[in-house]
Formats: structure tokens, sequence, C-alpha cells
């Protein structure tokens, strides 16, 4: 195992295992079902379940799930799969927010028996009014100053469904005049007839996100409490909260800075417009960020987390380059995709003196590193595929591989000369017409050397299979970081192509999610739900040099 990287959220918990304050930590990771999870949200999986893999410690997996109409089951599935393919489990069940519904409620009862919360009549835009803004302070709304017993019976009423929708809200009493508006008498219930995928329709009062999760955080007893820096200004509000009803125990809350990538986008929101915009093919298109598309793209757990720890955590924003998550996928796979051949721009060649019987084949093995991989017989014919890219007419200076009256080597098999250009009437190259030296397998050419060498694979023997080749989704580096224009007027339009290739024989057999080296293209996945031994689709998850650099 690799060993953790230092950071100040460690130190913390350095300090409060030493000094007693906890004898074990406690973490969480709170996702809302209202998206799938991506990359960003990685991190913080890996920072969360990763802190108390390394401290011995416990972490839960938390559904936010307080805003119904945005939330499914379809959504809190992909997360705890998403969760697990990135090698982790949560401790004990899986909890919900809404398990806690009747304790929030109570809570809120007691915090309106103390004179800390009352029911408000304001419509939102005169609550917006009152709430003043970061130069001007707030106004006490009319309705502040209800006693407790009508406050009490007016919940109890919101709850039973006696008003509208909106028509009320219930809010705590802080401080109208705080520099932070978090604190201006924040709304910590709505009405809202929604159908809740957990609890239906038994309540029509639904808790605000900053009241639900520090209690939540509180019952768990949760010890460190971690998230986005944007919730900083959120932190005297659950501190307040906590300060103020009878809780088990007040979880500390700190914040670190949100993980952005260019040239893609880290919000649920933005992925799920291109997605119902059918700009990708859905949540999970090799594409996307989200955990799906990078396990569809062939993207590994190891990769990932190890990426996690590299960009480590802290307090200052930044883009990270995606060339550190790609090179983290690349060194990964190199040392255990296995290595084959497959053309996927294929260019026919005729070895003019194949001679059957005689031209032989050789078995390679699967990865130079690795022998316990094993290895396959690696078969020639008389008409085999080159790449078009690894034949020049005109070659430039330098130039390694074929060309007309060179020489170059095919990989594991033996050394050919290219001797004719077959065209076409529009001139295009159709065929090369080449001749093997038999006395090259296994071994250097007598007399002069051949440096190129080259991938192929014979006609006769291989596969047809679908390559999809993905470039990046926007064209711009951070696409939602430009005041008046779209993000999706960045878009890409060639973000994806595909094309027919051909690849070894083995290929048919790969099993969906296997991950292979194409020699000299790069590493490729199996579709997980495309791929099948009739028809193989194979994924490019990353090339084999950084092709992000400008
Ligand atoms: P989004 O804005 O994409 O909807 P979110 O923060 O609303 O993200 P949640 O489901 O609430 O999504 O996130 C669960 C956890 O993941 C939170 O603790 C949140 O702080 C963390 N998280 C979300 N996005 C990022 C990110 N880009 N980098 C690091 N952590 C993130
Ligand atoms: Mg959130
Ligand atoms: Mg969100």
């Amino acid at each position: 195992p690799v060993s953790p990287v230092q950071h100040f959220i460690r130190s913390i918990i350095d300090n409060d295992l030493a000094t007693g304050k906890h004898q074990a930590i406690q973490t969480r990771f709170p996702p809302e079902p209202n998206g799938y999870l991506h990359v960003g949200h990685a991190k913080s999986i890996c920072l969360n379940f990763g802190l108390a893999e390394d401290y011995q410690g416990r972490c839960n997996l938390r559904f936010d799930d307080t805003n119904p109409e945005k939330e499914s089951e379809e959504y809190a599935l992909a997360i705890q799969e998403d969760v697990q393919w990135l090698g982790f489990q949560w401790a004990g069940e899986v909890r919900w927010a809404s398990d806690y519904f009747e304790k929030l409620y109570e809570f809120a009862v007691e915090l309106i028996k103390k004179g800390l919360a009352y029911v408000d009549d304001l419509t939102p835009e005169a609550m917006r009014e009152y709430r003043g803004t970061l130069t001007e302070k707030g106004k006490n709304s009319p309705y502040r100053e209800r006693s407790i017993e009508e406050n009490l019976d007016l919940f109890a009423r919101m709850r039973a469904g006696e008003f509208a929708d909106g028509a009320k809200t219930l809010r705590l009493k802080i401080d109208m005049a705080s520099p932070n508006i978090n604190l201006r008498d924040p709304v910590i219930y709505r009405i809202r007839r929604a159908h809740h995928i957990r609890t239906g329709d038994k309540w029509v009062i639904y808790p605000m996100y900053d009241y639900t999760h520090c209690i939540s955080d509180a019952l768990e007893g949760i010890t460190h409490s971690l998230c986005t820096l944007e919730f900083e200004d959120h932190r005297p509000l659950y501190d307040w909260v906590l300060d103020h009803i009878s809780v088990p125990c007040h979880p500390q809350q700190i914040e670190f800075s949100r993980l952005e990538l260019h040239y893609t986008v880290t919000s649920k929101r933005k992925l799920l417009q291109l997605v119902t915009q059918g700009l990708v093919a859905g949540w999970d298109d090799p594409r996307m960020p989200t955990i799906h598309g990078m396990r569809r793209r062939g993207y590994t757990p190891e990769g990932i987390r190890e990426f996690a720890r590299r960009i480590g955590i802290s307090k200052s924003e930044n883009v990270v380059d995606m060339a550190v998550l790609e090179g983290c996928i690349r060194e990964d796979l190199e040392g255990r995709a296995p290595r084959v051949m497959a053309v996927i721009r294929p260019l026919k060649v005729t070895l003019t003196n194949f001679q059957e019987g005689v031209t032989a084949s050789r078995s390679a093995g699967f990865h130079p590193n690795h022998p316990e991989f094993g290895e396959r017989e690696v078969p020639i014919a008389k008409e085999i595929w080159i790449e078009q890219d690894d034949f020049a007419e005109t070659p430039p200076a330098g130039w390694q591989r074929l060309t007309l009256g060179g020489e170059v080597r095919l990989r594991y098999s033996y050394v050919i000369k290219c001797d004719e250009v077959v065209k076409d009437a529009a001139g295009n190259i159709v065929e090369l017409r080449c001749s093997l030296d038999h006395d090259t397998l296994g071994k250097n050419p007598v007399g002069r050397k051949v440096k190129g060498v080259i991938h192929w694979v014979s006609a006769e023997h291989a596969v047809p299979i679908e390559v999809r080749l993905y470039d990046r989704l926007f064209t711009d580096p951070e696409p939602d970081g430009h005041k008046d224009r779209d993000f999706l007027e960045f878009i890409n339009p060639h973000s994806l192509e595909t094309v027919q290739a051909w690849a070894e024989p083995a290929m048919r057999e790969a099993p969906p999610e296997q991950r292979y080296q194409f020699e000299r293209l790069g590493y490729f996945c199996a579709d997980r739900f495309d791929h099948r031994p009739e028809r193989p689709v194979f994924n490019r998850t990353v090339t084999l040099k950084d092709s992000w650099a400008k």
C-alpha cells in the first residue's frame, strides 16, 4: 500500500487522537441522490473513506435526501455502486437523512419551545427583501415575535398539511443583523407536497440542508465532517444549531477545496444538462467525468485513487490538469494491461513471397514483465493489415516506419520490404506489395540495421472490432468559467470518433471491461455494455503519451 500524503485534515485528526479528544474517527460521505457522482465526488470519497481506512475508523455513506423532486432510486443505487467500485465499503447500513425526519421534527419543536424558532408567513420574495444584502442589514419579519404556543400550533398544522405549499416556513431566530447572511434567521422547514423516494407522501414539510446535515452528523457520531469550501460560511450555522439542541456530540466541520478539472465540468446540474439534451449518450458515456463514465472508459479504481492521493487536500482553489488524471491511469495500466495488436486505420499489405508451411508464426507473451499473463500465437498470413500511418510514400526526415523500397520489422515477426505501392483510380494508396526476409524471424537481418517496428494483424485471422476514440468533451479549458457564455457553447463536436478496426483473434473472447494495451496505440477497454463476442467493442481509455499538452 502507498503511504498517505500528509495534509491539514490529517494533522487535525492526529492531534485529536493524541490529545484524547477522540479515541477513533468517524467520517461520512453525504451525497444527494440527484445525479451520478463525478470525479470531484471521487476526491471526497477517497478522502472520507481513505481517512477511515488509514486511522482504523469508520465512514458512513449517508444520502442527503431532503429534495424529493430531484432524487431517485436509480441515482442512489449508482452511487453505492461507485463507492464500492472505487474499493470502499461503508460502515454498517446505508444511512438516509430521511431516516431522521421524525427526530429532526422533534429538534425543531425543541427549538420552538426554547424561543429559537418561529413560523413565518412571508412570501419568498418578501423574505428575500427582508434578508438584506452583504452591505445592508436585514429586517425582522413581522411574524418573528409570535408566541411559543402559536408557533407550536402552526408548526404542527404545517406538518398536518393544513397550509398550501410555500405558504409558511419555519425559521431559526438568530440575528437579522448578522454580517453572515446564513445566520439571518435561516429557513429550516418548507412546505412541499412532493413524493419522496423513501418516505412517500408521509411528509409535506421537508427540512433544509443546513439544518439536516449537522444534526445527521451528530446523530451518527461523526467526529470530522468534511465538506467543500463553499460551506465555510455555513459553519457558524452548523455550530449554532448543534449548540442549541440536545445532541450526543458536536462534530467538527472542516472545509477543503473542490476538485475542478480542465476541459470538463464538475457539477451534477451541468452534467444532467448534457444527458437530458442528448449531448452525450448518458451519465455513463465514457466522455463524462462521472465515475460511471470513467469506469466505462476503462479507468481503474486504483488509478483514480492514486490521482486523489496525488492532488492532495488543501484549502487553495485550483484547476487540475487532465494530464494528471490520465497520467495516473496510464501508469496503473502499464503494468497490468495485457498487450495485443490491433490496427485501427487499416492498409492492406500483401506478402508476395509468403509460403504456406514455411513462413512461420511465433508466439508472444502478453506482457514483457509479466510472464504469468501467458502467451498466444501471433499468426501470419499472405495478407496482413498495417496502420495507414505507418507507411509514407515521401517520408519526412528520420522516418523509421515503412516507405517504398524501405524495410521495417513486423512486431513479433519478420522484417518486410515494400516493393510496390498500389493505388486506385483516384490516387489513394489501397495496397502495398511487400516481400519478407525469411531469415529474420526472431533474429536480426544480416548485414544491415532495421530500426522501425510496426504493429499489424493477419487479415485472415483478425476479428473486426468497433473502436471508439474519445477526445476532450469541451474545447475550452474552463468551459464554465466564462461570464457571458454558456458552457454548452464549448462542446467539442469531435469528441467521439467511431472506427471499424481489426484485432487479434483473442479479442473476441475478451470479457466486458477487460483492459488491454493495443501496442503503439494506447490503452483500450472492452465496453462494459456493448461488447459481445460477435461484435467486439473497445473504448480508448487513454493514449500512450500525453496528448493534452498544447
Ligand atoms: P454538485 O455541485 O456537483 O451537485 P454537490 O456538492 O451538490 O455537487 P453532493 O452530492 O452534495 O454534491 O456531494 C457529496 C459530497 O461530495 C459533498 O461532501 C461535497 O462537498 C463533495 N463534493 C462535491 N463536488 C466536489 C468536488 N468537485 N470536489 C470535491 N468534493 C466534492
Ligand atoms: Mg450538496
Ligand atoms: Mg449540488
